[in-house]
Formats: C-alpha cells, sequence, structure tokens
C-alpha cells in the first residue's frame, strides 16, 4: 500500500481499479525545408487541418450541450483559439519566413504561445497555457494522421490516472465510468478542475509521478476533498473507507430529506436559504442542496476565466442560470473585478494596493463600456425568471446614483433596440464597506434590498488583507465592530422597509446562524453545500432566544467574549 497526498481539486471519495491514461506515442515532428512554391500548399494543409479540428470540437460540442455550460465555454474557447488571427498570423508569417513544413512550423508558433502563457504572473493566463497546447496538439494529430487518445468508449468504472488530461479530453470522456480522476500535472484553477467539480467526479492533480507508481488495474482510493490517494489500500483501509462512503451516502439521505423541509425556527421565524455561485453550472448543485434562490452571482469569474466576455456570451450565462432557477430569483453582482481578480484583458493593469484601488464598482464605473454591456445583458436575461441586481462595493451615495443612471442609460438602449426586460427588477447595494454601512440609511433610501458582503467588511474594518495569511488570525467576523456594524446595517435595512441578505462566509457558518437570526437577517446566501448545515440550525433555533442572546453579545468587549457567550448559548439548546 502506498498513500500520496497532491491538490485537492474536486470533493468525494471513489475506490476502483486504476486506468492509465497515457500519451498515444507521438512521432518526432517532421522538420524539412520547403520551395517558396511550396508555401500556398502548406497553408492549405493548415487551414483544412484547423477545419477538421473544428468539426472535432463542434461535434462534441453537440455531446456537451446537454451536460455544463463550462464544457460548452471551453469549447468555445477553443474554437476561438482555431481562429485567433495573431495565431493564424504568426503561422503564416513563419511559414515564409523560415520555408519550413507546417508541421514544424506550428509546432513552434503553438510553443511560442505556450511559453508567453506560461511564464505569466497571471495564474489564468498560465491555465490557459494548457488550452493552446490542447489545440496545437489536436491541429497536429490532423496533420499528421494521429488517431487521438480517447476516454470516450469506457464501458467499466475506473480511475483515470493520467500525466495531464487535457479539457477537450475531460469533455469527451464517458463521465459515467470515470470514479475519479488522478493526475501529475495541474492545480485547483485549470479548466480540467473546474470540469472535475462541474461533473462531480472526485479529483486529486498535482500528484507528480503517481503515472510511475500507479499499474494498470491497480486498485485505488481516491479522496477528493483531502488530496489523497491510496495505492493496494490494505483489507483494513478498503474498510475504513467502505465506512466513510456509508457515512457520506446516509449524510446525503439525511440532507435530501431537509432540502424541502422550510428554513423555519421552533417559533415560526421564516429566512431564505440561497446559494453563491460562481459559474453557471453550479446551478444543478445548489438546487440539490434546496437553495431558494442564487443569492450571490459572483459574475466576474465570466472575466476572470476566458478574458473578456461579450453580451451574447453573458447572456447566454445569465439565461442559463434564470431558467435553471424556474423562477427563484437569481442576484447578479455586476463584476466585481480588480483586487486580486484582474481579467485577462486588463493584466497590464498595476496598482500599489489593488484591495483599495479601482476594485468592483469602481472599476464598473471607470469602464462605462463594459458596465454597460454587462447591464445590458442582465437586462435582456430577466426575460427568463426573476433577477435582482446587485452593485459591489458601494462606498457611498454618489456611487450608488452613478450606478443606476447607468441601468436607466442601458434600459433606454435596450428600448430602442426593441430587447424586451422586466420591469421588475430590484436593484441592491452590497454593505462591505464600513462606510456603507455607516450611512445604511442614506443607501436604503435608493436600495431595494441590502446584501452584506462580511468577507470583506471584516477586511476593510479591521484593516486586514483577507488574503494575507499573516495577518488571517485578525480576520474576525465575530469582532464587537463587525457584529455592530451589521446590527446597524440590518436595523436600517428593516426602518427603510427592505429586505437585508448576507452572502458572505459567514452567512454559512452554521456556529452564527443563531447570533444572524437574532439580529434579524432575513436572507442567508452562502456554498450550496452550507444549506443543509445551516438549515439544520435555523430548524433548532428559537428566535425569541437568539434576540435575546444577541442583546448580551452586544455588551461584549472582545471576540473571546463573544465566541465564549456563543458556546454557552449553543451548550444550552
Ligand atoms: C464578501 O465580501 O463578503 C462577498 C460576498 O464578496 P466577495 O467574497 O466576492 O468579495
Ligand atoms: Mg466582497
Amino acid at each position: 500500500m502506498k498513500e500520496l497526498t497532491g491538490v485537492p481539486v474536486s470533493k468525494g471519495i471513489a475506490m476502483a481499479k486504476a486506468f492509465l491514461f497515457l500519451e498515444v506515442d507521438f512521432p518526432e515532428i517532421p522538420r524539412f525545408h520547403i520551395e517558396k512554391e511550396r508555401i500556398d500548399e502548406e497553408w492549405a494543409r493548415f487551414l483544412s487541418a484547423v477545419d477538421e479540428v473544428k468539426e472535432d470540437v463542434n461535434s462534441l460540442r453537440g455531446v456537451q450541450k446537454s451536460v455544463v455550460a463550462e464544457g460548452e465555454d471551453i469549447l468555445n474557447a477553443h474554437l476561438l483559439m482555431l481562429e485567433d488571427v495573431e495565431f493564424h498570423a504568426r503561422i503564416k508569417e513563419q511559414l515564409e519566413r523560415n520555408l519550413q513544413n507546417i508541421e514544424c512550423t506550428v509546432w513552434d508558433v503553438g510553443r511560442e504561445f505556450y511559453q508567453k502563457l506560461i511564464t505569466s504572473p497571471a495564474p489564468y493566463l498560465r491555465e490557459r497555457a494548457v488550452d493552446i497546447s490542447d489545440i496545437t496538439r489536436q491541429v497536429l494529430n490532423a496533420l499528421l494522421n494521429i488517431k487521438k487518445r480517447s476516454l470516450a468508449g469506457l464501458t467499466e468504472d475506473v480511475i483515470v490516472v493520467t500525466r495531464e488530461l487535457s479539457p477537450s479530453e475531460a469533455v469527451a470522456m464517458n463521465k459515467r465510468r470515470v470514479k475519479a480522476l488522478v493526475m501529475d500535472a495541474g492545480s485547483q484553477t485549470s479548466h480540467t478542475a473546474i470540469l472535475a467539480k462541474a461533473f462531480e467526479i472526485p479529483a486529486v492533480f498535482g500528484l507528480s509521478g503517481v503515472t510511475k507508481e500507479v499499474a494498470q488495474g491497480d486498485t485505488l482510493i481516491v479522496d477528493g476533498g483531502a488530496g489523497v490517494v491510496v495505492i493496494k489500500p490494505t483489507a483494513k483501509k478498503i474498510e475504513k473507507y467502505h465506512e466513510i462512503i456509508t457515512k457520506a451516502n446516509e449524510k446525503k439521505n439525511e440532507q435530501n430529506v431537509s432540502r424541502d423541509l422550510p428554513a423555519e425556527t421552533t417559533d415560526g421565524s421564516r429566512v431564505i436559504l440561497n446559494a453563491n455561485i460562481e459559474f453557471p453550472e453550479e446551478v444543478e448543485q445548489a438546487l440539490r442542496y434546496g437553495a431558494e434562490g442564487i443569492g450571490l452571482y459572483r459574475s466576474e469569474f465570466l472575466f476572470l476565466n476566458a478574458g473578456y466576455a461579450g453580451e451574447e456570451e453573458q447572456l447566454r450565462a445569465y439565461a442559463y442560470v434564470l431558467k435553471a432557477m424556474e423562477g427563484k430569483p437569481v442576484t447578479i453582482r455586476t463584476v466585481d473585478v480588480g483586487g486580486d481578480k484582474i481579467p485577462s484583458n486588463f493584466h497590464t493593469f498595476e496598482e500599489k494596493n489593488p484591495l483599495l484601488g479601482l476594485r468592483a464598482i469602481r472599476f464598473s464605473l471607470a469602464y462605462p463600456e463594459l458596465f454597460a454591456t454587462q447591464l445590458r445583458a442582465i437586462l435582456r436575461a430577466s426575460v427568463f425568471g426573476v433577477v435582482k441586481i446587485l452593485f459591489p462595493m458601494i462606498s457611498g451615495l454618489a456611487e450608488l446614483e452613478a450606478a443606476l443612471s447607468m441601468l436607466e442609460e442601458a434600459k433606454k438602449e435596450c428600448r430602442k433596440k426593441g430587447q424586451a426586460f422586466s420591469n421588475t427588477i430590484e436593484v441592491g447595494s452590497m454593505i462591505e464597506i464600513p462606510s456603507a454601512a455607516v450611512i445604511a440609511d442614506i443607501l436604503a433610501e435608493k436600495s431595494q434590498f441590502f446584501s452584506l458582503g462580511v468577507n470583506d467588511l471584516v477586511q476593510y474594518t479591521l484593516a486586514v488583507d483577507r488574503n494575507n495569511e499573516q495577518v488571517g488570525y485578525l480576520s474576525q467576523p465575530f469582532h464587537p465592530a463587525v457584529i455592530r456594524l451589521i446590527k446597524r446595517t440590518i436595523d436600517e435595512a428593516h426602518s427603510a422597509g427592505i429586505k437585508i441578505s448576507m452572502c458572505g462566509e459567514l452567512a454559512g457558518d452554521p456556529r452564527a446562524t443563531a447570533v444572524l437570526l437574532g439580529l434579524g437577517l432575513d436572507e442567508f446566501s452562502m456554498s450550496a453545500s452550507q444549506i443543509p448545515l445551516v438549515k439544520r440550525s435555523v430548524r433548532k433555533a428559537n428566535a425569541e432566544k437568539c434576540r435575546a442572546l444577541v442583546k448580551k453579545i452586544l455588551t461584549c468587549k472582545t471576540v473571546k467574549d463573544v465566541e465564549t457567550m456563543m458556546k454557552e448559548e449553543d451548550g444550552q439548546s
């Protein structure tokens, strides 16, 4: 038995035989001189190889349509790369200048693009290097007449062990038969990782050398959440994992039972539990866990992965989510880029203090064209369900008014073009900067709802960078200052007669549920998998008692006092 630890990419436990999915032996790329007269012929061969690959990608899109939007997005990105003007121009230029056959020209240019991306400081650009090498390889396969390796025809349940699985191979694999994915390469943000999560296939990546450790047909256990792979487990280990799998199934059953129960306290206070999503395909999971709506759709992820997302692409993503939610409300937060989230087409952009810089609504107002495009896409999507618009990082009234006036402009534009949109869209402000919490009464006059972004509220209230592990210990949502700001915001929302949600991590922390109920929060939005846990806490709680607890907590002077009081209360219930 041997146990390896890698990067945990996609949760879940699987036990099955290993299927070693190794590279088809790739012949040495032929390299020879060609006469000038042959340039056109070689160029035509390139174009026809590209067409062949495009046909392949398109046929995969057909298969993919019913699965997840993310898979389709990746294939669309591949199609764009295949048609990329710069890629084509570079190949033509090199062909004409070096007078070498097209295979080695494609190889050289593919390597050059790959190198550029892989050495980029931005992680999402580095991840795209895999896509360009995927595409280059497919074009070379077509030119050299090489049959592709594929996981589409798997007929048995297996754990795929491979050096690297390209996104197109992941899209094409027989997902019913792939019980887990184990890779030498890869990270949590690679496209293949995103797909593994979307397909809910347990996956551990970054296990360099795993393809050498595992033999075809070895029994493997993969624990995707822990990032562990056990090779040839002992009988005892197998028994232990059987137990874990049985417990996980029981938990799933319990969740299924709780899914249709209301989030209601023992004394009849009803709250709403929503899900946060980053990618459209997460809606299926949200519904499975019983989300009553999407409380936060972090739309910036559309941009971070693929660079610029145009109006049509955005419309498609939003409409997909709205249709899947079948009338349940979907809160689309306009892009929160900046800080540590820079889209690839803005990678030149540098700031000394990005977390205090051109982020979120400030970014949108600074790039009105991009903002208007997003607002039009949301408006047009609104006919597919119930959409709410949420503006991130509002720091004062002027910003909110500017954003609202951009929304009015976008509506005018849609009307002019005859594009339908709902006229009952609610517009809300995120309260995640202390100034916004302090003037919550003023912002409430122009907002139809509030959403507390406690991740940032903590960061900005306590002056602690949420990504800096050195000061991570100071990131304390139970700090009395944070609790007071939350209370103030909730009270002001209610005085103005508007609903208030919370979408930061605190909303999904069952330890905080009683306090948030006592503070009067109306809606909680969290990672979908937290919903059953928070629901259990709500259903156990008594609203009256929660309010009494909050009264006591508001007298606490330190985080420790607050936490002790919460624990005492928990022990009593
Ligand atoms: C927050 O700040 O709490 C929030 C939900 O937004 P994000 O985590 O995307 O910054
Ligand atoms: Mg935030």
